[in-house]
């Protein structure tokens, strides 16, 4: 009797438990197991059919069928990582257990909470009627979503930030589709783009005939049961027979909250090892606050890349004395909008400002390959923001699609704290078939650009 009660108990408990299925649980999972080859890990997540939640705009035309974006088990099976599809409704912190819908109860050494974001919806008139659409990252309701866009005319996004842009990228690809675009700031990807990038970001959505209103609010959706317009700020009223809202997440906090852990505006409250307020449970991706980089400010950034960058960092820890902290969030980012690839990383020129840095920004532009006669040659332009000693804060590019790892040579500059001269005699492999010239290659050149007016 007692064998058998201990036997259903240890099988029960686990060196570490992750809860979330997203990049940040998986990645912490797969993380923790490179580090702790012997450890029992069990992850939980309450989405049997997930998808990979950057490729979801490309869900309705870009891939052939939803299910091209299907998030796998693939890599917990290949980790020897117990899986669980339940949704966690306890985490009780003194006895180390959590316990499930289900009602299973599964004891922990260690436990990672990557329980995500939910979208925003917002509180108007109309909102809950039918054809307004929010953005979650399923796989059956973003295939019930396809199916509605097929039957759909008029459709209307609400947000002008990355989730907004690509669907509008994406959706006006369809035949006899309107599509518009409120955004509340003056332009598009104004939160992570200076003015001059969102311009071309406006002009590529342009010419794809997507209607762009911005410095307005979506004030009320019309409609008896079903959405038929919307009405702005400014008094207009734009037809609509779909409205979907990308206006942005909250992080998924209640779990985390009702067991007592500390919680900030920005999410779970953790330190720079990425801990919670108890020392066995971490916090990672956008269920948890951000720090940022330069200023060490919370600040509100929900991004896979930067979701994973704290999943390796926390699936580190879980066991080790000496352990690797976390610098910070830059909020790198990148995105296509027809032919034309946005990066942005660090601070903007207006962020910097607005935080009270003095600053020098440096510019260029040059083609992506050599001679600029080649096949496939695109135009690239690059801002670099330094400080004002010389050191650098932020930086985008626009241009092909080398402008998407462009950009990434930047955010390791910046992780790294380049000064102006250090940007200047930057070692770069060059090829007339692949990159700039080594004569004029952008970054180069903009933190040449800068230097001069340092002088
Ligand atoms: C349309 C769209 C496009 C995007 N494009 C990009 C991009 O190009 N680049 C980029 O960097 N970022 C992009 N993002 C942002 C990115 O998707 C998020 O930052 C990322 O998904 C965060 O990962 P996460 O694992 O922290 O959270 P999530 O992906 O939200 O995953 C959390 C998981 O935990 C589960 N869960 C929650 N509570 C429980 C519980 N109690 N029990 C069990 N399971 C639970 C949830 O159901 C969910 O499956 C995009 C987001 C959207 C919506």
């Amino acid at each position: 009797m007692w064998g058998v009660i201990k036997m259903v108990k240890n099988k029960m408990l686990y060196d570490i438990i992750i809860i979330g299925g997203g990049p940040a649980g998986i990645i912490s999972a797969v993380t923790a197991r490179k580090y702790y080859p012997k450890r029992k890990i069990l992850l939980i997540k309450n989405i049997e059919k997930g998808v990979i939640p950057c490729g979801i705009p490309y869900m309705f035309t870009t891939l052939k069928k939803p299910e091209d974006n299907k998030l796998g088990n693939t890599p917990l099976k290949e980790n020897n990582i117990k899986l669980r599809i339940d949704e966690v409704i306890e985490i009780n912190k003194q006895k180390r257990k959590v316990i499930t819908k289900n009602k299973d109860e599964f004891k922990y050494k260690k436990l990672i909470l990557a329980m995500g974001s939910q979208p925003i919806v917002l509180p108007i008139e109309g909102i809950n009627k039918k054809g307004v659409y929010t953005i979650y990252k399923e796989m059956n309701y973003l295939k019930k979503l396809k199916n509605k866009i097929k039957k759909s005319k008029n459709i209307v996004i609400v947000g002008g930030g990355f989730i907004g842009v690509e669907f509008a990228d994406e959706l006006s690809k369809l035949k006899n589709v309107n599509v518009s675009i409120i955004e509340l700031l003056p332009k598009v990807l104004f939160n992570s783009f200076d003015k001059e990038f969102s311009e071309l970001a406006t002009q590529e959505l342009i010419k794809k005939e997507v209607k762009i209103y911005t410095n307005l609010k979506i004030e009320k959706i019309n409609g008896k049961e079903k959405v038929v317009s919307v009405s702005l700020s400014d008094g207009k009223t734009i037809s609509a027979d779909m409205v979907i809202l990308g206006i942005g997440a909250k992080p998924n906090i209640s779990l985390a909250k009702n067991a007592g852990l500390k919680i900030s505006k920005g999410g779970i409250s953790v330190n720079k090892y990425l801990r919670t307020s108890d020392k066995n449970i971490f916090a990672v991706g956008d269920c948890s606050e951000k720090t940022d980089f330069f200023t060490r400010e919370k600040i509100s950034v929900m991004l896979a890349s930067t979701a994973t960058t704290e999943a390796r960092i926390a699936g580190c820890n879980l066991f080790e004395k000496f352990a690797r902290k976390n610098m910070g969030t830059i909020a790198s980012y990148s995105t296509k909008i027809k032919d034309l690839t946005l990066g942005s990383t660090g601070m903007t020129e207006k962020t910097a400002v607005e935080r009270g840095f003095k600053i020098i920004v440096g510019n260029a532009e040059s083609f992506d390959k050599h001679p600029k006669n080649m096949p496939n040659t695109s135009k690239i332009k690059v801002k670099l923001i330094f400080s004002r000693p010389g050191i650098i804060l932020g930086g985008q590019v626009a241009g092909g699609e080398s402008a998407g790892e462009v950009i990434n040579i930047i955010s390791t500059a910046i992780q790294k704290k380049f000064s102006l001269s250090e940007l200047e005699d930057l070692q770069i492999a060059t090829h007339p078939k692949l990159t700039s010239a080594p004569t004029n290659y952008p970054i180069i050149n903009a933190a040449q650009n800068a230097l001069q007016k340092l002088k």
